[in-house]
């Protein structure tokens, strides 16, 4: 094996310690951070998701409040709940689980967030933002690859970017973050006719499929940056990513494991971006 291991966790740590200390800082001038977190339905991944997020806030001193609703709730008592807390100044970022069930429309929950709350970065106007390259709310794995990338000084001005995968929670953000930074970015996906042909150029390439260990050493070039995004559960229970470790080791510069890697980021964007929200709000109040 020749790749350098990105280590993840160890990152998340770090930053997930300066995240407690704003989160303290805050509090002691009465604006404690606080995020509210919707689950629909009893989707186990979801509720996992749910409690690691809860879980984080509590150890980074951010206050959490969770509501749990069944798989049938009406979608009017979801948005009247969503209201209330759009409206709740102690609110600082409103989180709803995604996938949710079928009678919801998806597209109409997330734009009832209040945009100034919308810490999952998932809100029209938060994305039309991030495609501008102004100040939003940054979703939050993407945001975490980028972390990555930076704190391992990967070069991304005039760097080959190719990102597989293009759904709106993580490849199409990526591809904006990444072309913000100055790479020239490739989005390939289901449809893309040569994948190799794309992969093999790229100097930074970051898989988000959903298919485990999809991407195998023979895709990826010579001493690239290979970011795995993918989490996926094998018939044993163990956990894998998109990408075929240890053919893609063989051959990638660096590359991120799984678990161990993107997945502990992508919870400490979230109380991040809870605590710039809180200092929003503590800005606005003069605090
Ligand atoms: P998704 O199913 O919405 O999107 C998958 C994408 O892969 C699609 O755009 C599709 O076009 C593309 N694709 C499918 N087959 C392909 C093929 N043969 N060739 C090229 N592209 C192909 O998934 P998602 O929500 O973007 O998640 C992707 C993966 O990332 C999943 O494994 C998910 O569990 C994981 N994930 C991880 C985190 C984390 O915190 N690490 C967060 C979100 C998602």
């Amino acid at each position: 094996m020749t790749a350098r291991i990105i280590d993840g966790k160890a990152l998340a740590e770090r930053v997930r310690g300066e995240i407690a200390a704003r989160a303290a800082g805050l509090a002691a001038r009465g604006e404690q951070p606080c995020l509210a977190v919707l689950l629909i339905g009893s989707d186990p991944a979801s509720a996992v998701y749910v409690r690691n997020k809860v879980a984080g806030c509590e150890k980074a001193g951010i206050r959490s409040l969770r509501f749990d609703y069944p798989a049938d709730a009406a979608p009017e008592v979801v948005m009247a709940k969503l209201a209330e807390l759009n409206a709740d100044p102690a609110v600082h970022g409103i989180l709803v689980q995604l996938p949710l069930p079928l009678q919801f429309d998806e597209a109409a929950v997330l734009e009832a967030i209040s945009v100034e709350k919308d810490v999952d970065g998932f809100h029209a106007e938060n994305v039309g933002r991030l495609s501008q390259n102004q100040e939003a709310f940054i979703p939050c794995t993407p945001h975490g690859v980028m972390k990555m990338l930076e704190s391992e000084h990967v070069p991304l001005s005039g760097a080959e970017a190719v990102v597989i995968g293009r759904s709106n929670i993580v490849g199409k953000p990526m591809a904006m973050l990444l072309t913000n930074a100055g790479a020239t970015v490739t989005v390939c996906h289901s449809k893309t006719r040569d994948l190799a042909f794309h992969t093999r150029r790229a100097d930074v390439l970051v898989a988000a499929v959903g298919k485990p260990r999809f991407v195998t050493g023979d895709l990826i070039k010579p001493g690239a940056t290979v970011i795995d995004v993918g989490i996926n559960r094998l018939p044993d229970g163990k956990l894998c990513g998109d990408v075929d470790f240890d053919s893609a080791a063989a051959v990638a510069g660096a590359i991120t494991p799984v678990p161990g890697g993107v997945g502990p980021m992508t919870i400490t964007m979230l109380l991040e971006n809870t605590v710039i929200s809180a200092e929003r709000a503590a800005r606005r109040k003069g605090l």
